[in-house]
């Protein structure tokens, strides 16, 4: 029979009065765990019912549900234990011997046991949906201190969420709250410290073995938060939360498709009524006029313009590599001013949505050009509301407000548009979700044609455009397009001069070329 001596336990049940440690042995018996106590005390625990989580190589999470008077009520558990052992392989013993011993066999394998170290977990949807390469290197950047301090130092983004909890005491204190996707473990931290009576901090990368160490640095804290590693569609906890806090949003507010695993954790661990931090997302948008980042992006292809490239004629790639600059969203910080029109927002409600809503967003567009200009396509951005119950507070990554890690985002047309003061832009954004934890966008943008001939068929000139969230075109080390707006003409000319693709060489009626200045957009 296996048996396990010197196993470190901590009683962390809601029910236990403070946190209990104790030293035990831990031996089984047919569909029981016994853990014997020092002063000869014994405690049976069934397994019919238990779960057991893996927190860290040597810790493990033991979770007992009885049943309630013959109910099966699997959320209502009765005993939460955290074990750790000398050595991984005791850890992953006791796994196995808990899977053995919960159908009442000890000795030899048997059909349907598990291999040593396995842990049963919920059938993952994220496995479901996201390919698994795509997943190792997600989790790997995550697992990584630089990433999580660069998001640390978005002083805006941290400083707002600060901000929310601790002026929202009232929906914390006392509370027990779920961190999904804690990385470093500071919403956690700013949880405890509003009063929290409990947070599980869940985050699936390697970072959850630097936030245990983050958070045993606090020690007026730490007895009030248990990091879970794993992933919030794959791990259990032993009771439901009052309130679930998390940063999932990527940039477009979508990318990286975290969005579905807050919803998915809203339905696992959230109470009915219980509250979320963010609860709404709204994605921004509007039809940008930007001549220089036009041509920056249009000149990048000129290099497969050259037919003899060491005696190779390179211009048959030419059309592939122009389409491919275009699919590549901007990530930039603009100057508001770029907008032809006032932005129009699309609301996400991740209190009540479904996953299955996120993995095709459809939204329609409509606006009125505030301006005569040459539109180049659809700058977007995103907030989300903390709708605390002392506070409300947004946090905005909008173009004019202080800047974010986000940024803004936005999608050139290989094709611009021509609008003029008060013409309306019709279109579509389409947000198709793909299995690399991203998106793949369609954009359509329409005008009615104007001049000669429109009254006649209220002809629609329209541009259509396939990007990939998921390989945006930072262009940070780029002078930004405020420094020309402001100060110096666009240069048109340079487009005009350039052997483009056909739809660019349509002649261009420089009064359409027109730029908004500075101070015409009306917004
Ligand atoms: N809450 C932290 C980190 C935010 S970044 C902060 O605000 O600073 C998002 C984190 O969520 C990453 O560390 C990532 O590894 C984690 N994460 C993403 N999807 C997850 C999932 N399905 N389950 C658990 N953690 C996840």
């Amino acid at each position: 029979m296996a048996e396990f001596a010197g196993v470190s336990v901590s009683d962390i049940s809601a029910s236990a009065s403070g946190q209990q440690h104790f030293v035990a042995a831990a031996c089984f018996d047919p569909g029981q765990l016994r853990l014997r106590l020092p002063d000869s005390v014994e405690i049976r625990f069934d397994l019919k019912t238990a779960q057991v989580l893996r927190l860290s190589a040597v810790a493990l999470l033991f979770v007992t549900g009885e049943s309630k008077s013959g109910n099966e009520d699997k959320n209502s558990f009765s005993r939460a234990l955290k074990f750790e052992f000398g050595t991984e392989n005791e850890s992953r013993d006791f796994c196995s011997a808990v899977e053995k011993c919960r159908h009442g066999k000890i000795n030899g394998t048997s059909e349907g046991s598990l291999e040593n170290g396995t842990v049963i977990v919920h059938k993952s949807k994220f496995d479901d949906k996201i390919e698994p390469t795509s997943a190792k290197m997600y989790f790997h950047y995550y697992g990584q201190l630089l990433h999580q301090q660069n998001m640390l130092q978005d002083y805006v983004r941290t400083g707002t969420y600060y901000a929310a909890v601790v002026e929202n005491r009232i929906d914390f204190n006392g509370r027990v709250v779920v961190d999904v996707g804690a990385g470093s473990g500071i919403l956690s931290l700013f949880a405890a410290q509003a009063g929290a009576k409990h947070v599980y901090a869940v985050e699936a990368s390697e970072m959850a073995e630097y936030a245990r160490k983050l958070i045993d640095g606090n020690p007026s804290l730490r007895e009030r938060i248990t990091v879970v590693k794993g992933k919030v569609e794959e791990i259990d906890l032993p009771e439901k939360a009052d309130i679930l806090i998390s940063e999932p949003m990527g940039t477009l507010l979508v990318n990286e498709r975290m969005l579905e695993s807050y919803v998915i954790a809203r339905d696992r661990f959230l109470a009915s009524n219980g509250k979320m931090f963010p609860s709404i997302g709204r994605i921004h948008m509007a039809p940008f006029s930007d001549e220089y980042l036009y041509v920056e992006i249009a000149n990048k292809a000129l290099f497969w313009q050259q037919q003899n490239y060491y005696g190779v004629n390179l211009t048959s790639l030419y059309g592939s590599a122009f389409q491919g600059y275009f699919s590549q969203p901007v990530v930039d910080a603009f100057d508001p001013r770029l907008l032809v029109s006032p932005p129009t927002f699309h609301t996400l409600n991740f209190t009540n949505m479904k996953e299955e809503e996120l993995y095709e967003i459809d939204i329609p567009l409509n606006y009125t050009a505030t301006v005569g200009t040459r539109v180049h396509g659809l700058a977007c951005w995103f907030d989300v509301l903390f709708d605390g119950s002392s506070v409300q507070r947004w946090l905005s990554t909008a173009p004019g407000s202080p800047t974010t890690h986000w940024y803004q985002l936005r999608c050139v047309l290989s094709q611009p548009l021509y609008v003029m003061a008060g013409q309306e832009i019709t279109g579509r954004l389409l947000l198709v979700a793909h299995s690399a934890q991203s998106y793949t966008i369609y954009l359509t943008m329409s005008v009615k044609m104007w001049g000669p001939g429109a009254e006649q068929g209220g002809i629609l000139q329209t541009s259509t455009g396939k990007l990939d969230l998921k390989e945006p075109y930072y262009r940070l080390s780029q002078p930004q397009p405020y420094a020309w707006a402001q100060d110096q003409q666009q240069p048109q000319q340079q487009i005009s001069s350039l052997d483009l693709s056909p739809q660019i060489q349509d002649a261009v009626d420089p009064a359409l070329m027109q730029q908004s200045s500075p101070n015409s957009t009306a917004l």
